[in-house]
């Protein structure tokens, strides 16, 4: 089997287990090949459940959409189907391995000549692509038993519904760009059709006579929507923008002072390796701790690692047995000059406070240190109870031969029975629940920290698991251990405790509101946290047009200082570019300047960087769709960044000896 035909099995499989079940659709989305649809650079990502770019600044739709369309319209071996909006041709291919016959129009010429090409090369002669408006539909061939349209329509078009069968389908996105809902129309008799609203989906607009004008205007009314025509989108950003001041003015944080009765604050951040997204949280969190109470940093690192710091700056007795934190790819997201620079301050400014619980404390969210969690948990129960370090021992030993690279883990399970390992850390986790009362009483930090290690440890066991597997799955479950643990930490702290989280704007910000929740099934801590806390709750996302950024181009690889792309004309990016100014906060909070909310509510591309940067590839690997108005509360804006600089030798001169960042 070659490897496209591999992908393409998995990502079938995917598909299967998102919940589309008619098995003649799967059986023609493993035989087409979704590769031949895409320009030669982008064929390795064509076996990813995700739209990809075409010419004509178009797409190729998702594949998981692509299998529910087509079950929707419960397309038949003896149908004559009709699309609209043929692209590249791919659902007109995969829906002619089902259907007696596939119409498919194109109103871009150059995508329906290529379309043509590869449906002759692949020899499929009952898919026919036509060139022209699908809105009015294809009389000439009509009726249809199923209508399948791949664009967003602001209503459906009569004309489509008119030319279908008796009992015919048509499965078509409506709504206006910001929110569109796949309806299902079926016709019941010569004039009476069934209604039926199916999911949230994110097309491109149906562009024709009874579709959008190309201004974005309603072509079947006058009905105008969108901007005023009196001021431009980057002007009325420019307006609403507020100036941010230098980093130490303590102006900055108090520009945040409308978020502090928050319970919890979400920080993003555009990369993991900007400077001034983590100059600018560290600006905003001095101002929080010192004026608002808050007293829990979670951040998007290792519970084991976040540890170490939290000894030191809360001046709890440190732990020499660790290893020095931080030390597992990618070292630069937390061993830099910036994260030094407030561990050092937060560490000053515990010191003035008598009770360890009005201390500002640093604490992990992620899971992936596995080994540093396991360690943590046996050198604390050797400390408070030997006999039960010994049964840890026992219960974490099945885990050994993956300690030092997890990522295999999932591959052994894959061919061994690996169920004891998922047993064993979920006992060892239970066990030390069940001995709170006991355990806790001598030190409860330090009790919380063992517990939360046990917790990472389970969850890391299972996330390297399904890790194996892709897919949303493994995503969902580290942001699901995120907020589990952001809980546990307000819960230990006592109902008065408010959080600050910093963590990446894929997480932070509303999963719902990108193509991570709407085309992937993804969810994150941001979504969380707003569905549990509602108003208590403050997403802020941050954004930059160009500069520098520290990054490694593949995993496990070198850090280097890489040019940051300036951001594509169809991006948010571009749009905060344009207004001009340099640095600045943007309240996006329901209720204020609605207007413009509405212009930054239709979706666009955002760029996201995470520790690894490919700017060659970087539409594909770095832009999704997203709404940001609704994805955050506020927008942090810097227009030209630089790359963070990662510790040396040189930072740790004149530290504390407890500092945990030496070599
Ligand atoms: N089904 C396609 C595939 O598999 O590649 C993807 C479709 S893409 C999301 C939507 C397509 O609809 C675009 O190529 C766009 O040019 C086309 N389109 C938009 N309005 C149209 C119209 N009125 N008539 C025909 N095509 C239209």
């Amino acid at each position: 089997m070659s490897d496209f035909s591999r992908l393409r099995h998995c990502m079938v499989d995917a598909i299967a287990r998102r919940g589309v079940k008619n098995a003649r659709v799967l059986e023609a989305m493993r035989v087409v090949p979704r590769e031949r649809f895409v320009s030669e650079a982008m064929a390795e990502f064509a076996y990813q459940d995700a739209p990809l770019p075409i010419n004509e600044d178009q797409t190729i739709s998702q594949p998981y959409i692509v299998a529910a369309m087509i079950e929707a319209a419960e397309v038949k071996a003896t149908d004559i189907v009709l699309e609209v909006g043929a692209g590249s041709g791919y659902a007109a291919a995969v829906i002619s391995r089902i259907a007696e016959r596939v119409y498919s129009i194109e109103r871009h010429e150059t995508l329906a000549r290529a379309a043509i090409k590869r449906l002759e090369d692949l020899e499929y002669g009952n898919a026919k692509i036509i060139i022209g408006d699908g809105t009015r539909g294809l009389s000439e061939h009509a009726p249809f038993d199923a209508i399948i349209v791949a664009a967003g329509a602001p209503v459906i078009p009569e004309a489509l519904k008119e030319q279908l069968a008796i009992g015919g389908r048509l499965v078509i996105p409506v709504g206006d760009d910001q929110r569109q809902r796949l309806c299902k129309v079926i016709r019941r008799d010569a004039t009476s059709y069934e209604m039926i609203e199916l999911e949230a989906v994110m097309f491109v607009p149906l562009i024709g006579e009874h579709g959008w004008a190309e201004d974005g205007s309603r072509a079947a009314s006058n009905h105008k929507v969108g901007a005023s025509k009196k001021q431009s989108l980057p002007a009325m950003i420019a307006e609403a923008a507020e100036n941010l001041p230098d980093f130490e003015d303590p102006g900055f944080g108090a520009l945040f002072d409308r978020f502090a009765d928050r319970r919890v604050i979400l920080l993003g951040e555009a990369s993991h390796g900007t400077a001034e997204f983590y100059r600018a949280r560290a600006a905003i969190t001095r101002h929080l701790v010192t004026r608002h109470g808050f007293t829990i940093i979670a951040v998007e690192a290792d519970w084991p690692d976040a540890a170490a710091i939290d000894r030191f700056i809360r001046h709890r007795p440190s732990d020499q047995q660790q290893e020095p934190p931080f030390q597992r790819f990618p070292s630069w997201m937390w061993r830099n000059v910036e994260i030094r620079a407030l561990t050092e301050w937060l560490h000053k400014h515990n010191s003035r406070i008598e009770e360890m619980e009005g201390r500002a404390g640093f604490y992990g969210l992620d899971i992936y240190n596995m080994s540093g969690s396991i360690g943590a948990v046996l050198d604390y129960l050797d400390r408070v109870d030997p006999e039960a370090a010994r049964i840890a021992r026992e219960r974490y030993g099945c885990l050994t031969p993956w300690q030092k690279n997890p990522a295999t883990y999932g591959r052994a399970a894959l061919s061994r029975g690996y169920a004891e390992c998922e047993k064993a850390v979920i006992e060892q986790c239970q066990m030390l629940l069940r001995q709170k009362l006991n355990y806790a009483g001598k030190d409860s930090d330090a009790f919380l920290d063992a517990v939360q290690n046990a917790r990472l440890i389970a969850s890391a066991e299972r996330y390297y698991r399904i890790m194996y597997y892709g897919g949303s799955e493994s995503w969902n479950l580290r942001d699901t251990h995120m907020f589990e643990t952001l809980q546990h930490l307000l819960e230990a702290k006592g109902s008065h405790a408010k959080a600050i989280v910093w963590a990446h704007n894929s997480h932070i910000g509303d999963a719902r509101f990108t193509d991570m929740g709407a085309a992937r099934d993804e969810l994150n801590i941001g979504q969380y946290c707003r569905q549990s806390f509602g108003d208590d709750a403050a997403l802020i996302g941050f954004g930059t047009h160009s500069g520098t950024v520290a990054a490694a181009d593949d995993w496990d690889g070198d850090m280097q200082v890489m040019r940051v792309n300036p951001s594509r004309s169809d991006s948010y990016e571009r749009l905060f570019h344009d207004c001009g100014k340099v640095r600045f906060l943007l309240d996006l909070s329901p209720g204020k300047r609605e207007p413009l909310r509405r212009l930054l509510s239709r979706p666009r591309l955002e760029r996201f960087i995470g520790v690894i940067y490919r700017p060659q590839t970087e539409l594909q690997s770095h832009y999704i769709q997203a709404i940001l108005a609704d994805q955050f509360d506020a927008y942090v804006w810097f227009d030209e960044t630089q790359a963070v600089t990662p510790l040396g030798p040189e930072h740790h001169r004149g530290m504390p000896e407890t500092y945990p960042f030496g070599e």
